[in-house]
């Protein structure tokens, strides 16, 4: 694959726009990633722009559970073991099943089901902020473009683009740390992060309310080359995983896994989705 400065695109656009956005989209601050799976992002991104579910990430998997008889799915219950034919629980025992499909982050199935690979990961550090008026109204990603030095990858006023998750009259400054292994003490990210975001915003932060600081080590399953886009979902006949990590590290590869995992669930039950009362979505 060639290197975006030999597409014809010239210096300033690959360091001041697309190594930026590739950076936020893959949530890799070196750009790590195999270059197919960057191509894969930018062709979404240029595609479909970018988007949040209205009422935060809850909502896509609530909005999927609500198509299904009520009772379908529990929640809150810990799985501890996991084979074909039942899972342990903390909460409720043993439970039988016919077959059974993990569906966890990467390193929860490899727990459960020793001897899949763990890969490495992508860390990411959310910051909310809020403000007595909102630094931009329109519902934008902002990027460091300029690398003007600071610790802020990217930066949205998450109210512009959704304001049902915003405080009440307030608004939502949402902003990503990308590549903190271990952050530092609250207080000194926050003071590092409103200094960018003043730079980034062109506005005073002093008066900004820190709200919440959110840190995942392990968000996103690193992509190296070569990544393996159709990591296999079924294990054995009657056992199967999904999620990101068999995929691409994203939530439509986390679908996009699910969906596979479900066709072979049936295949191996004898059922032909088109036959049944399934429902499943055709291939984006
Ligand atoms: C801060 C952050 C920002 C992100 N931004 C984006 C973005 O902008 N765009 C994008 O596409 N992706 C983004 N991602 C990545 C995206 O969230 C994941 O790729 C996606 O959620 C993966 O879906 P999944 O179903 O594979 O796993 P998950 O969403 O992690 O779901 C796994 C579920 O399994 C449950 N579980 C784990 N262990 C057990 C157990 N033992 N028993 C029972 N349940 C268990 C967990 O509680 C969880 O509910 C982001 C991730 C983070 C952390």
């Amino acid at each position: 694959n060639r290197p975006p400065s030999a597409r014809g695109l010239p210096a300033r656009t690959v360091d001041g726009f697309v190594r930026p956005l590739l950076s936020a989209l893959l949530c890799d601050p070196d750009l790590t990633t195999s270059s197919r799976c960057a191509d894969l992002a930018l062709r979404s991104f240029a595609r479909g722009r970018l988007c949040v579910p209205e009422g935060g990430a809850t909502a896509l998997p609530e909005l999927l559970a609500a198509t299904l008889p009520p009772g379908t799915v529990r929640t809150g219950v810990c799985v501890t073991d996991a084979s074909i034919s039942s899972v342990g629980t903390k909460e409720h025992g043993e439970i039988s099943c016919r077959s059974l499909l993990v569906a966890t982050g990467a390193r929860a199935a490899a727990e459960l089901l020793p001897g899949l690979r763990v890969p490495d990961f992508h860390p990411v550090t959310v910051l909310h902020h809020t403000a007595p008026t909102a630094p931009l109204t329109e519902p934008a990603l902002l990027l460091d473009g300029d690398r003007r030095g600071g610790p802020v990858a990217h930066t949205t006023v998450m109210s512009a683009v959704d304001p049902s998750r915003a405080p009440a009259g307030r608004p939502l400054i949402s902003s990503t740390v990308l590549g903190l292994r271990t952050p530092p003490p609250e207080a000194e990210l926050d003071g590092a992060v409103r200094a960018h975001l003043a730079t980034l915003y062109g506005t005073s932060t002093a008066d900004w309310e820190l709200l919440a600081v959110q840190h995942d080590s392990e968000a996103v399953p690193a992509m190296p080359a070569p990544h393996d886009l159709r990591r296999q979902v079924r294990l054995l006949s009657g056992l199967y995983v999904c999620g990101d990590h068999r995929d691409t590290s994203t939530v439509q590869g986390a679908l996009s896994s699910g969906r596979r995992a479900a066709y072979a669930i049936l295949d191996d039950l004898g059922v032909r989705p088109d036959q049944g009362t399934l429902q499943l979505p055709t291939a984006a």
